[in-house]
């Protein structure tokens, strides 16, 4: 399929961007590394007149350490993700979730900011980025504003972003030396997205689990953050009742379409068996 015919800018600082995003309107989408975008085009599911390409914009790549933050620029390739050593021993679930993401060649062009804006649910990073406790810098004409990853997410590719603003980075608390950590996916085969998912982030000490931290991917319109299900995990040892309460209570906010993926009890009960094999892999590696 051929998409739709579009008049395409490639602005090189943020504030050309922004600029052109907002004087043409509706009409205009940033593009960043396409690989939801253009699908959607080619099927006609989405014809923007214009695109704006974030690629020639230098700043949009910075990966480095600021206080307890490290920021991630949104033009950053979930290769890059991959591959980065700062990244590796700070937060070393962002790798482990990119990896489970589609396949190498949209690796190598996808972006994070455009897997953190698109607003999909299927999406693997928003669910891990709400584990996180990130926060998403929002730039616009009249500047810029941080929002949390957790409030971020409306509806189906309905999102915080006002019009004419672009996700510019993402800034996630470094966690704690020794923390443990698993995102599970059940997908049908490599490449796909998930039919359920799950972001686990925790800290021991003593045996006893100290905090705790849940998100879960594509159980619902919106990636979904499993407070009520982490805090029955802190203060107890993960014995099996602990772990049972939890799950129960991350099912329970869960409310996924049933669809080509399997019927929606299904996946309610796979997103249950993800949570428990990511906490499981957490307290393996988990220090204390
Ligand atoms: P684009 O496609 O360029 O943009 C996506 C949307 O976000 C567009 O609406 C665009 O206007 C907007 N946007 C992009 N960047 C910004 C920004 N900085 N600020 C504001 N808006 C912005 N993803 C997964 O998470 N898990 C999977 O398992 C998975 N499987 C896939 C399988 C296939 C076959 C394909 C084609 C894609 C798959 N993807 C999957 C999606 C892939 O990870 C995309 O690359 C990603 O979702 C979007 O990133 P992008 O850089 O390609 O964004």
């Amino acid at each position: 399929m051929i998409p739709g015919t579009f008049d395409y800018h490639r602005p090189t600082t943020v504030e050309s961007a922004v600029a052109l995003l907002l004087q043409l309107g509706e009409d205009a989408r940033p593009l960043a590394g396409g690989h939801s975008l253009i699908p959607l085009m080619k099927t006609r599911l989405a014809a923007p007149e214009h695109l704006v390409d974030l690629s020639a914009i230098e700043g949009l790549r910075r990966l480095e350490v600021v206080g307890p933050d490290v920021i991630i620029g949104a033009m950053t390739t979930q290769h890059s993700v991959i591959t980065s050593t700062l990244l590796a021993e700070l937060v070393p679930i962002l790798r482990e979730t990119a990896l489970v993401i589609a396949d190498p060649q949209i690796r190598y062009k996808g972006t994070i900011g455009g897997n953190c804006a698109n607003g999909d649910p299927g999406n693997d990073m928003p669910a891990l980025m709400q584990c996180l406790g990130a926060s998403y810098q929002l730039t616009g004409t009249g500047g810029s504003r941080q929002v949390p990853a957790r409030e971020f997410y409306l509806g189906a590719y309905e999102t915080a972003l006002e019009p004419g603003e672009i996700l510019t980075e993402v800034r996630i608390p470094i966690p704690p030396a020794g923390h443990g950590y698993g995102y599970e996916k059940l997908k049908r085969k490599v490449g796909d997205y998930a039919t359920a998912a799950a972001a686990v982030v925790i800290t021991m000490a003593g045996g006893t689990c100290t905090s705790a931290s849940i998100g879960l991917t594509n159980v619902s319109e919106t990636p979904l953050w499993a407070s009520e299900a982490a805090g029955i995990l802190v203060g107890s040892t993960l014995d099996a009742a602990t772990v049972n309460a939890a799950v129960a209570a991350a099912e329970a906010i869960t409310n996924p379409a049933s669809d080509m993926r399997g019927p929606s009890e299904y996946r309610t009960k796979m997103a249950g068996i993800m949570l428990r094999r990511a906490l499981e892999r957490a307290q393996t590696r988990a220090k204390g």
